[in-house]
């Protein structure tokens, strides 16, 4: 089995799997309130993601991150878990993962542990409850809380992303560093990248994580470490509270030369970049035969048009997006 090598040189190792693209928030820089969702019959069955995952393992992939949308809103969806599980005991699989928003958290976090899982990602952008509903639209923060804990409690490994934005959360990093190393959770920040019409202007939004970091310097001892989870988070290790503290930061630094990823929708579009339109089909292949042979020649053309990087800017002025998608149909 010919293994996943993009045109420069980058082994693709890496697939992250949006499983919805429907969610029970409507994050502001996520999705506008009134979003139009996909309709049913274009989503792949659960066993057609299974499929495909599985053949994504067979030609190299080595951690799988489930995401969406919220991926615990689709029905059933431990059974996928449950089905991919089955990589890691024959050792094909390092790492099987999800990034959520916590809401189900609560009613899965056994048996995502039952499955294999063992880290998981969290978003969380605030810690105020008030703030948590206005960002979210809809979301609870105490479910999220006793969703992230009850985690804690069936041992899943923690990180908690949040997207930094202007204005919003910019002023509570400090108490959410603090909250994490009580927790003995890793934090995440992110920049906000211009996907998808949100019905308002990104330039508002967006906090360059330089600023953020030289703000934090003033309260916490921040030392660069070479750690890499996979992702393109850069780390740092929080002396007062011994925790990680992750940095992705797609506008000021690009973070494209060691990319080893590429994204499956719900619908079996693959994206080969999370910041270029270029798409491939895999779900044509994939119900055209029976058998892999067509789905993997498919992959390896996908593969072959990797582009070498992407190109997001926040300009004011500029219009429209980066993207045309929203973050919610590719996975975050
Ligand atoms: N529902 C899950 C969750 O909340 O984590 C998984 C999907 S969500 C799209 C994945 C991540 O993408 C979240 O951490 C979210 O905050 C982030 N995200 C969404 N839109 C974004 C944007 N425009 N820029 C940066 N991050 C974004």
């Amino acid at each position: 089995m010919s293994k996943m090598i993009d045109p420069f040189g980058r082994h693709v190792s890496y697939l992250r799997v949006s499983v919805t693209d429907r969610c029970d928030f409507r994050c502001h820089y996520c999705m506008s309130e009134d979003m139009t969702f996909l309709p049913k019959q274009d989503v792949l069955s659960l066993e057609e993601l299974d499929r495909l995952c599985s053949a994504f393992v067979r030609k190299g992939v080595r951690k799988l991150r489930i995401t969406g949308g919220e991926p615990l809103v689709r029905r059933n969806i431990m059974s996928l878990f449950r089905n991919l599980g089955r990589h890691l005991k024959t050792g094909e699989l390092d790492e099987l993962t999800l990034t959520t928003n916590g809401s189900q958290l609560a009613r899965f976090a056994d048996e995502l542990v039952d499955c294999g899982v063992k880290r998981i990602n969290v978003s969380v952008d605030t810690l105020d409850r008030d703030k948590f509903q206005q960002i979210t639209r809809w979301g609870k923060l105490d479910k999220v809380l006793d969703g992230i804990l009850a985690a804690k409690t069936a041992g899943l490994q923690i990180k908690i992303n949040a997207v930094a934005l202007k204005d919003f959360n910019e002023r509570e990093f400090d108490n959410m560093i603090a909250w994490c190393g009580e927790h003995e959770f890793d934090l995440t920040l992110i920049e906000t990248m211009p996907m998808g019409d949100i019905g308002g202007d990104r330039v508002d939004q967006y906090l360059p994580l330089s600023t953020v970091r030289q703000r934090l310097e003033e309260n916490w001892t921040l030392t660069d470490i070479p750690y890499r989870s996979g992702g393109p988070a850069r780390y740092l290790e929080i002396a007062e509270t011994g925790q990680k503290l992750g940095l992705i930061t797609p506008l000021t630094h690009n973070f494209c030369e060691s990319c080893n990823r590429v994204r499956l929708t719900c619908t079996g579009t693959l994206y080969m970049c999370l910041g270029q339109d270029d798409a491939a089909d895999l779900r044509g292949p994939l119900r055209a035969s029976e058998a892999d042979e067509v789905l993997e020649a498919a992959v390896d053309e996908a593969i072959g048009r990797k582009p070498k990087g992407h190109d997001f800017v926040i300009e004011r002025g500029r219009s429209g997006p980066a993207v045309s998608r929203h973050m919610s149909v590719t996975g975050g």
